[in-house]
């Protein structure tokens, strides 16, 4: 008999995770938070919310932060504060969850597709400068599952090139790039701060900039209550004060600001024990066919942040190219639960961005105010494309617990060097792996 679980070998993983995925972690701190929120009737108020945008700020290094109610209003702001209007394009990377860029239409601008590098999963620098045209104003770097975008050479294009940097810091709070902390190398940085990421409030989202203007022009699209005489410096803005200049209410719910008071303060420490328990169920798998590591050089100051959405590099090659499908049921069957093949899809082929006309211009909105048809530049992204069979998502471990990541870590290596006896009744490869959103509820443990 094999020793495979899915062909009737005995599964590799046999101990109950316990807590081990569970996250956020919640304890009465958290619980008191809430309560006291909801006891002082102060859901709808800023105070808790400006509370937390100051030690959001201190944590980050940055001057300001401003709260959101969602990690896609932040973003949205952000692009309006770096100046996107009508026509303009921002240079985003083709895989990342939409709201990297899909507000752009509200703004009346648009997005050209730039690929990915296929280490990092993040853009790919060398794919961005010949996608820049007379109208391009913005890079928007997604630090994708947790990687850090290679800002050094991101931010010399920019330099040459007079382009604002937006970084869409949702996947990787608290990462770092050579020592510094992502969300300040560029312009602006914005990010989510829902359940399902590493730093997990609640539904909010969060803007950060060491730059009065951007902090301002950020402001005034959605966050009424603030856009006061008294707030605002820019000239530009003070004729409008009292009303949201986007027409938008985009505050922060308290019942998240005040958990993210408390998730603040052991943020950190949480990603220390989550990026040691990774590192270790990597360290196990070092050198084994088929399957790498997406995962840093720590030595160099750059980290994997929390770890958010962990994901491997699949190289079928090494496995007589056994589909990922088949190698994931596989590891699957071994009682490794909630993996998956291919990560976020590329943005590029939903219709969405080929054929909607979504605000009635008669023609397809993401050329609708564009001075060039910048689909015809999304036919050059073969990494982003390509990364579906390339790519499947890793046990997120929250606790270093070594006996029950070697018995994960097992599972992985079981079926990579047993792949022959799968290849006799693989199926291949489905025409689409991976999905637009992935966010589940975690079971309760
Ligand atoms: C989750 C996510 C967002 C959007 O944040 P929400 O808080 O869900 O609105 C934006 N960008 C990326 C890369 C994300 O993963």
């Amino acid at each position: 008999m094999s020793e495979l679980a899915i062909l009737g070998g005995k599964k590799a993983v046999t101990s109950d995770p316990g807590d081990m995925f569970t996250w956020p972690i919640i304890t009465s701190e958290d619980e008191e938070a809430v309560l006291n929120v909801l006891h002082r009737r102060a859901m709808s108020g800023t105070d808790i919310t400006m509370q937390f945008e100051k030690e959001f700020a201190k944590w980050q290094g940055t001057e300001y932060a401003l709260g959101f109610s969602s990690g896609t209003a932040s973003l949205q702001a952000a692009m309006y504060a770096v100046g996107i209007r009508r026509g303009d394009e921002i240079i985003c990377p083709s895989v990342t969850y939409w709201a990297s860029c899909m507000q752009v239409f509200s703004l009346g601008g648009t997005v050209v597709f730039a690929d990915i590098d296929p280490d990092s999963l993040c853009i790919d620098p060398k794919d961005i400068e010949h996608r820049i045209g007379p109208k391009t104003k913005a890079i928007m770097v997604v630090h994708y599952l947790s990687h850090p975008a290679d800002m050094d050479a991101i931010m010399a294009i920019a330099k040459k090139h007079n382009l604002k940097v937006i970084e869409d810091v949702s996947h990787a709070q608290g990462g770092t790039y050579k020592g510094k902390k992502l969300g300040t190398f560029g312009d602006v940085a914005a990010m989510s701060l829902m359940t399902g990421k590493s730093f997990a409030i609640g539904e909010a989202g969060m803007l950060v900039t060491n730059s009065r203007e951007i902090y301002e022009h950020a402001l005034v699209l959605g966050h009424y209550e603030r856009f006061n005489a008294k707030e605002i410096e820019s000239e530009d803005l003070k004729p409008y004060c009292g009303l949201p200049m986007g027409g938008y209410k985009y505050r922060m719910h308290q019942m998240s600001s005040a958990v993210g008071l408390v998730q603040l303060k052991h943020y950190d420490e949480r990603c220390v024990e989550i990026r040691k328990a990774m590192n270790y169920f990597w360290d196990l798998l070092e050198g084994v066919p088929g399957i790498r590591a997406h995962r840093t050089n720590e030595a160099e100051g750059t980290t994997m942040a929390g770890w958010y959405c962990a994901h491997a590099h699949y190289v079928p090659e090494e496995l007589g190219g056994l589909s990922i499908t088949r190698f994931v049921q596989a590891v699957e069957a071994e009682g490794v639960d909630g993996i998956y093949a291919g990560a976020n899809n590329a943005l590029n082929t939903h219709a969405i961005f080929k054929t909607a006309d979504i605000y009635g211009d008669g023609k397809p909105t993401r050329i609708a105010y564009a001075d060039r048809d910048v689909r015809e530049l999304d036919s050059d992204l073969p990494n982003s494309e390509a990364l579906g069979a390339h790519t499947f998502a890793i046990p997120w471990f929250k606790h270093y617990r070594p006996e029950i990541i070697e018995q994960y870590a097992n599972a992985f290596k079981k079926v990579a060097l047993n792949y022959k006896e799968l290849l006799a009744d693989d199926p291949g490869n489905p025409d689409n792996i991976g999905g637009w959103h992935f966010f589940k509820h975690t079971k309760k443990a």
